[in-house]
């Protein structure tokens, strides 16, 4: 059965690109009848940051992401964060160890930064502590075996790096990029345990893939250098005919395409690039979300999940359900996708205009209540229908209503060079004294049988009129339905506003 995982470091809050990766794992688990699950990835003390776990489980939860196993559900492999699973890493490393494939380094800081200087004098570019300068430094292949027993007795820091085999060939299918081929020449000797007993990246995720019996590793294209090294490990440790494939997904792009989305565009943009609003818990800055900014989380699930794939066909707009019949790797694009926020609107907008209006009503509420606003049940349902369609999201609800409760203290002077004259002011009048004896329902239409009426017996076109009436009403020269604003405005507040704009 297919098993997949999500596996981010508690560094910070989860950007566009990695809950893009999350959707993506999800996706493919539904469709395969397979699970998924959630691995914490926090053996690098230093960029633990708190809140950052509990952030992502939220997030997920958010957008309709729903983990089979992981540090809350728990499961078979439990546990499930990394920075409690540090022995199993140990075992492995010292297994390496042991058949040859691992040694233990006991170099200082100063003779790293020695060779490091001394290679860059040499002009040798890239691969550093590898089969040739390996033999140079201080460790388990240089030192004897008495030696190295007795500096690890007496609890000398070390490291365990991994002893790379000149000469030999990595290759792996990556499911989205095809074939890809690395000498391992290449590769330096890596550190698979650091001197503080904590796994590396490496080690842990590869360690943990393979116990975890996970079939498909599908994560973001800057884990695709690593690839090699890791198909490297599963070599050494012997588990090559389990090994998982990969799937390594486009980058996310600047909105101008140019180079990687990062933070500092959202901050420069003012737009969303997170799920939830974060605030950083050292410097107290807050970072926007897209739940906050009012996004919806279906809209913002399909979304994400079509920057780097498309079903092959016009269709945008994706429920989960489709988005997980519809997903293939084969349509998942290679080159980095533009983050466009403007498309993000869109699906907002489409998915707004599919919402109940229930559910936009028990929105708006608070919103209006904010802004101490009384509106009542009738009146919240007429401004949904006036504005729903209008709007990207149900904020702009609330604030574009707002003329329905503040008379127009000024009038756009472009519209009213242009539409107030005479003829208008004369028409406005007579629609106000015709509504002064309207009795009866004030509803749209009747509203708009009495308006033709009046300008009928007046001799004057609606049509030379309506913008001028409009602005009288509501201060600006466009909007929406004119009568359905009438009608909820009532008849005394409208002719209050007539009376005011003839002044
Ligand atoms: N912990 C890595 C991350 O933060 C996981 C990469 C992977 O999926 O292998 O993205």
């Amino acid at each position: 059965p297919v098993r997949v995982r999500f596996a981010p470091s508690p560094t910070g809050p989860l950007h566009a690109g990695g809950v893009r990766t999350a959707l993506y794992n999800y996706l493919f688990a539904r469709q395969q009848g397979g699970q998924m699950l959630l691995r914490i990835e926090d053996t690098d003390q230093n960029r633990y940051v708190p809140g950052a776990e509990g952030y992502i489980l939220e997030a997920l939860k958010w957008l309709g992401i729903n983990i089979d196993e992981g540090p809350q559900q728990g499961g078979p492999n439990a546990p499930y964060r990394q920075s409690e699973r540090k022995e199993m890493y140990m075992e492995y490393a010292e297994k390496l160890i042991r058949e040859g494939k691992a040694y233990y380094a006991f170099d200082t800081a100063e003779e790293l930064d020695d060779m490091r200087k001394r290679l860059e004098a040499a002009k040798v570019a890239a691969a550093q502590y590898n089969a040739i300068t390996r033999m140079e430094m201080t460790n388990s292949l240089t030192l004897s075996a008495e030696e190295t027993k007795s500096r690890l007795e007496s609890g000398m820091p070390y490291v365990i790096r991994m002893k790379i085999m000149p000469k030999e060939d990595i290759r792996f299918n990556d499911l989205i990029r095809g074939w890809i081929v690395v000498h391992s020449s290449q590769i330096d000797d890596k550190v698979l345990m650091k001197s503080d007993g904590m796994p590396t990246y490496h080690l842990a995720n590869i360690v943990d893939d393979h116990l975890m019996g996970i079939t498909h590793v599908i994560r973001g294209e800057e884990w695709l250098p690593s690839a090699p090294l890791h198909v490297l490990l599963y070599r050494y440790l012997g588990w090559e005919s389990t090994m998982p494939q990969f799937a390594h997904l486009p980058l996310l792009l600047k909105p101008d395409g140019n180079g990687k989305l990062s933070k500092r565009d959202a901050d420069l943009g003012g737009f969303p690039i997170f799920p939830l609003e974060w605030t950083d818990p050292v410097s107290g800055d807050k970072a926007k979300g897209f739940r906050e900014e009012g996004y919806l989380p279906q809209a913002t699930a399909n979304f994400l999940a079509l920057l780097g794939w498309n079903a092959g066909t016009e269709q945008e707009l994706f429920s989960m359900e489709e988005m997980i019949r519809t997903f293939s790797f084969d349509r998942v694009h290679k080159a980095g996708a533009r983050f466009d926020i403007q498309k993000a609107n869109w699906f907002n907008q489409q998915y707004l205009k599919q919402l109940d209006d229930q559910e936009i009503i028990a929105q708006l509420k608070p919103l209006y209540q904010q802004k101490s606003i009384p509106v009542n049940e009738d009146q919240i349902t007429q401004i949904v229908h006036l504005l729903k369609d209008r709007v990207h999201f149900v904020r702009e609800i609330a604030e574009e209503s707002l003329f329905l409760f503040h008379a127009p203290e000024t009038y756009d002077q472009d519209v009213a060079v242009k539409k107030w004259n005479e003829e208008a002011a004369n028409a406005i009048a007579g629609f106000k004294d015709a509504l002064a004896g309207f009795e009866g329902s004030f509803l749209a239409h009747d509203i708009k049988d009495k308006l033709s009426a009046t300008m009928e017996n007046l001799g004057i076109k609606m049509g030379k009129i309506m913008q001028a009436l409009r602005l009288a009403v509501t201060g600006a020269g466009a909007g929406p339905d004119l009568m359905i604003i009438m009608e909820i405005l009532g008849k005394e507040e409208v002719i209050r506003r007539l009376e005011n704009a003839l002044d």
